[in-house]
């Protein structure tokens, strides 16, 4: 059994990749070729904005967002510390600060009240409001201003982007939807990567719509934006790419990538409805089961199921039961082991055990089981049999 079964999906679709492949070996145009374009207009049009960006990662993707906005030190964005490395890496690397903002413990991402209090905080210098970052240049007068927030549409579930869009508004900050793993969700018909005034989504291989390799994509309805994040993925070109204009990356997707793209996109909403039905039968095999809770996917919503994600009573419970897959077989996953604001590399940021609890609480309760379309229901049941025998229900 796979985490992720990506060889299913190949052989449906063997010929097509196949054929894909041999047309960007025939025109050799490698780099930034036709099927570059294809994918963008063709992702530009299903997520419903204007522009869409191919790039190399959904990380440089991220950084292509930030830069767009001209993000450097003494900038500071909000952000949850329940996501993968990438989400605040990207603030660190322009030598911004990520300013952490815990999480709703039903669906694990950004909390919009905490949200309003750490942008108060900020503002007042005051994190008798909310814990801010504890850097020594801090106390030598060094003002942080509040440029941007980066919410994570964690696990495939959209942030909650009605209450979040109205706190930036208010506070004059901008929004940019990391929906690396939310590719295909929506909200009410307005899909995932059309939301805030930027959206990054990936294509790594395990996220919900995956190439062979790494790639990525910024999509925007705004002009200058788009423009200026096209320069900034190839070198920071003018008119071509031996006029500079300014600082950039070399952030090209490639196009054998986008040809793979191409072919798997043909059947992604089809794959996307099988998603749902994969998860709809784990939440009714496991919603009886007390001593475990299942995702909770909030009225109006449709996720993209990157990972099916359950809550265990403590940590014990949790290594007795991964422990029990692994004895029969069944692979998972922790997603995430550690908060950000825990992590060696933003240690320099000061933070403490504690000032984020339902993030610090959550890591040490959760896991992951295999999700992906062509999951059956004898696979199900077995998976779910081992996992409801002998739980501890939840206090
Ligand atoms: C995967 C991921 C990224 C980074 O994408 P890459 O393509 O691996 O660079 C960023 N944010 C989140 C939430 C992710 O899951």
């Amino acid at each position: 059994m796979d985490f992720i079964d990506l060889k299913t999906q190949q052989a449906r679709i063997q010929e097509k990749i196949k054929s894909n492949i041999q047309k960007v070996l025939n025109h050799g145009s490698y780099i930034l070729g036709p099927e570059v374009k294809d994918l963008e207009e063709k992702l530009a049009k299903y997520v419903g904005v204007k522009h869409a960006i191919a790039c190399a990662s959904g990380t440089d993707a991220l950084l292509m967002a930030l830069m767009a906005y001209d993000i450097k030190p003494g900038d500071a964005i909000f952000t949850t510390p329940f996501t993968f490395i990438a989400t605040a890496e990207v603030i660190a690397l322009l030598g911004a600060t990520p300013i952490f903002v815990d999480i709703d413990p039903k669906t694990y991402n950004i909390d919009p009240a905490k949200l309003d209090l750490a942008i108060k905080a900020l503002k007042n210098n005051d994190s008798s409001i909310y814990p801010l970052p504890n850097i020594e240049h801090r106390t030598l007068n060094f003002e942080l201003t509040p440029k941007g927030i980066i919410p994570v549409d964690l696990f495939g579930l959209l942030a909650d982007y009605e209450a979040i869009q109205a706190i930036a508004d208010e506070h004059h900050l901008f929004v940019i939807e990391d929906a690396a793993q939310s590719f295909g969700a929506q909200y009410e018909n307005k899909m995932s990567c059309s939301y805030g005034n930027i959206a990054c989504t990936s294509f790594f291989p395990a996220k919900p719509l995956g190439c062979y390799g790494d790639g990525g994509m910024c999509f925007t309805n705004d002009n200058a934006l788009a423009d200026k994040m096209n320069s900034i993925k190839v070198h920071g070109k003018g008119i071509d790419k031996y006029e500079n204009i300014r600082i950039g990356i070399n952030g090209r997707l490639d196009t054998l990538q986008a040809a793979i793209l191409l072919a798997k996109f043909d059947i992604f909403p089809e794959e996307l409805v099988m998603r749902q039905t994969v998860a709809r039968r784990y939440t009714s095999l496991l919603t009886s089961d007390n001593s475990l809770l299942t995702p909770c996917i909030p009225p109006g919503n449709v996720s993209a199921w990157a990972q099916y994600s359950l809550l265990t009573g403590n940590e014990n419970n949790r290594t007795v039961l991964l422990q029990k897959l692994q004895d029969n077989q069944i692979p998972s996953a922790i997603y995430y082991p550690k908060s950000l604001h825990m992590q060696t590399a933003f240690a320099y940021l000061g933070y403490q055990p504690g000032d984020f609890p339902v993030s610090e609480n959550c890591s040490t309760r959760i896991f992951s089981i295999p999700m992906h379309p062509y999951l059956n229901e004898k696979q199900q049941a077995f998976i779910a049999d081992i996992i409801s025998a002998g739980g501890q229900p939840m206090t």
